[in-house]
């Protein structure tokens, strides 16, 4: 015979867990012993592979101010989600875990420890203390309703895992995405929300790195960051435009502004239309202003070589790739740049077009753009609208944010929502 518990959450990340914790403060006066009543099922040998290496290391548990325009997917609904737990309600709740957060310059909050593992090792502390029966290698292949077991007619889930099969009044799927699948999340939990008559958009990677054409100069640049505005051009039109820090890598591009823009590079491409990505390294100044600029600087200092006198606007290595990249010589007087040649230059100080070849795959992307439609969530409880007792939560939805904490507050926000519901659905309150 199946065992059979009150809850059954199936993914215990950051959205699993979180939503454990409050099912099970919800329903912790029902709880008695020796009873199984909530158990979190995970295919993974241990938990919280990505709360551990997220934020490198650190984890960014969430940011000083979440707005719903940090996400890309339904507003009205992201938005309601986010004001029942809000980033003031994520802090009040990691301390009341023990986990003070701190604030750094870019808005982004971190355990003070600067650990990720502070934040797992306080959700995993407080789902032992409810008595919260966490299985690993358990992973699950299959969720059916089944009203034959059911009690006066209420409806049980029959759980089908790699160890049996489990009986649940109440499942809360949080299987995540697709991004980094070695960490056990490997979009297989669409499978289960789609014969349970889910419909999944279309998923792809985002916050992802970019490969570039090898002709390209990044490698020589590898390691080095600078700030840009990067602008995205979809058939021939502005659909981004971002500031901030860019990273060149042996591959190509990657750091926060880049992991930003993908999403919109990947998206266009995947509908075959033609898209550029164009990076500024003279923020804030448009051609004319930097050809002035070069002009005025050629009048004061003419001997000075091309490279050391953009190494005031930019990083001296990058000056001299770019000049190269443009056709000039960097090494030559400012006074004698050709008048075609500095038209390239500039060019490329302001609108140098990235030559991207590819994203760099799931194994680097940092979460998962698509998923399952907002629409088929109650917004106010994360239940489902197909299957009475299904919940759906974290990285699994059609819902993904930009670079700064924000999956994680979603993944809080998500699994807060869908814990409370669940718990309160069984215990009546
Ligand atoms: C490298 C990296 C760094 C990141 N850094 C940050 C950051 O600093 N801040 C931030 O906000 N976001 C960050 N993110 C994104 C964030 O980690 C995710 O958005 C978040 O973890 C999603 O939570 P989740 O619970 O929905 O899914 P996950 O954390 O992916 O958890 C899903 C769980 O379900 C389990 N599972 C999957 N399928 C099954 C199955 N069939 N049966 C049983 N179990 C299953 C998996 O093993 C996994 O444990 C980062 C992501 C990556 C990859």
């Amino acid at each position: 015979m199946s065992t059979e518990v009150d809850i059954a959450i199936v993914g215990g990340g950051a959205a699993g867990l979180t939503a454990a914790i409050f099912a099970a403060e919800t329903l912790a006066g029902r709880i008695e012993g020796g009873k199984l009543p909530l158990v979190v099922l995970d295919g993974a040998k241990s938990l919280g592979a990505k709360i551990l290496i997220s934020g490198g290391g650190r984890c960014n548990v969430t940011h000083a101010v979440v707005r719903s325009q940090d996400f890309h997917g339904s507003q009205p609904i992201i938005r309601h989600i986010l004001a029942a737990f809000s980033e003031q309600a994520a802090c009040r709740w990691f301390a009341s875990l023990g986990v003070e957060l701190k604030r750094e310059e870019t808005g982004k909050l971190f355990p003070v420890t600067d650990k990720a593992r502070t934040v797992l090792d306080a959700l995993l502390h407080r789902c032992r203390e409810l008595g919260i029966v966490l299985l690993t290698q358990h992973r699950v292949m299959d969720v059916q309703p089944s009203q034959a077991d059911g009690v006066l007619g209420e409806q049980r889930f029959i759980i089908a895992h790699s160890q049996g099969t489990l009986l649940a009044r109440r499942v809360i799927l949080a299987t995540g995405g697709r991004s980094l699948p070695k960490t056990g999340s490997d979009g297989g939990g669409w499978d289960l929300a789609r014969r349970l008559g889910h419909t999944i958009t279309e998923t792809f990677p985002a916050l992802v790195p970019l490969v570039l054409e090898p002709s390209m100069f990044h490698a020589e640049l590898s390691g080095l960051s600078q700030i840009v505005e990067l602008t995205t051009v979809v058939e021939g039109k502005v659909i981004d435009r971002r500031t901030g820090s860019a990273l060149w890598t042996h591959f190509g591009v990657s750091g926060p502004v880049v992991m930003d823009s993908s999403r919109f590079w990947r998206k266009a491409t995947a509908a075959c239309l033609p898209v550029e990505l164009r990076a500024n390294f003279c923020v804030g100044e448009d051609f004319p202003d930097v050809a002035q600029w070069i002009l005025r600087r050629a009048a004061e200092k003419p001997k000075q070589s091309l490279a050391k006198a953009l190494s005031q606007r930019v990083p001296e290595r990058f000056a001299t790739a770019l000049c190269r990249w443009c056709g000039c010589d960097p090494f030559s007087s400012i006074a004698q740049l050709p008048q075609e040649q500095r038209r390239n230059l500039v060019h490329g100080l302001t609108g140098l077009r990235l030559p991207v070849l590819r994203d760099r795959g799931w194994n680097y992307a940092e979460v998962t753009a698509g998923g399952v439609p907002l629409a088929e969530i109650d917004f106010r409880t994360m239940a489902s609208r197909t299957v009475p007792g299904l919940y759906i939560i974290g990285e699994m939805l059609d819902c993904d944010g930009r670079i700064g904490g924000f999956n994680f507050q979603w993944a809080w926000a998500t699994g807060y929502a869908a814990g409370r519901a669940a718990g309160a659905s069984l215990a009546g309150c």
